[in-house]
């Protein structure tokens, strides 16, 4: 399937952007993959996860490898104590640094972040959820948004695009909107307690799951793309990745795919 994003190579990395960003030229922005890095087994071996129990000099330094191929510095990275939950942090100067070499000193229980401060990098960290990337061009203002099955039903991709627009002003219809790898309706089968939550929140329904022989398959991006729709943002504006997580269990780690045991990629973005 097409995605519209871009993977880029160099001899020390592997990392996806979304051209519609690169092109405003406002953003430093990316989503790290598995390879390169420090990491062992069975974090091979970028892992940028600091709450998984690897050895915690690797993933600082596999930090400081994925931000200097996007030019940040990665001591100033904001991250979040990711809960499955859907409350969205407005980040200030305050908080630069908070999370990036600690997870004890990171945000509490948030799983969105947005900014209007130039220099303030946001991360946030998945193995198999959604991560939403978000780009107001005109304000300017940048936003990012963790959506498992729980924050996906909790619309809080479409949550953090109208606390931009309440935060900063930004138009729903105006803004930029990048959904990432995760894991897809090809590999992601739920049973009917989920799928019952779903029907009741989401429309049109039908386009985000389909029977298999004994439960259902979710597509979970395309879910937040209809959440994001019906908050206001523009079909054209949205950018999909279209990419599995489990599929490509060589490029990106899987929860699912590797029983829970694994290492983490990271959504970074910062205003130029
Ligand atoms: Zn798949």
């Amino acid at each position: 399937m097409k995605s519209d994003f871009r993977l880029w190579e160099t001899e020390t990395s592997a990392y996806l952007t979304i051209p519609r960003f690169d092109d405003t030229d406002l953003v430093q922005h990316g989503f790290s993959t598995r390879l390169g890095g420090y990491s062992q087994p069975p974090f091979q071996s970028l892992n940028l996860g600091l709450h998984v129990g690897d050895d915690k000099e690797s993933v600082v330094k596999n930090r400081r490898l994925f931000c200097e191929s996007l030019k940040i510095n990665w001591q100033d990275l904001v991250a979040a104590e990711q809960v499955h939950g859907d409350a969205v942090y407005i980040v200030s100067a305050e908080d630069k640094g908070k999370g990036a070499a600690n997870y004890v000193t990171a945000l509490s229980a948030t799983d969105a972040l947005i900014t209007n401060q130039p220099y303030l990098p946001l991360s946030t960290y998945y193995a198999d959820c959604v991560p939403i990337f978000y780009l107001d061009p005109e304000t300017p203002a940048i936003g990012l948004a963790h959506a498992g099955w729980k924050g996906t039903l909790a619309k809080i991709g479409a949550k953090t695009l109208l606390k931009m627009a309440e935060a900063f002003g930004s138009r729903p219809d105006k803004c930029l909107i990048g959904i990432g790898p995760s894991i897809g309706s090809c590999c992601y089968e739920v049973d009917e307690f989920i799928i019952n939550k779903f029907k009741e929140y989401f429309w049109p329904v039908e386009q985000i799951f389909y029977p298999t022989s004994s439960k259902w398959k979710l597509n979970l991006q395309e879910a937040n793309k209809l959440a994001l729709l019906e908050a206001g943002a523009l079909n054209e504006n949205i950018f999909m990745s279209n990419i599995c997580t489990r599929c490509q269990n060589d490029l990106f780690f899987s929860y699912r795919a590797e029983g829970g045991k694994t290492g983490r990629m990271a959504a970074v973005i910062m205003l130029k």
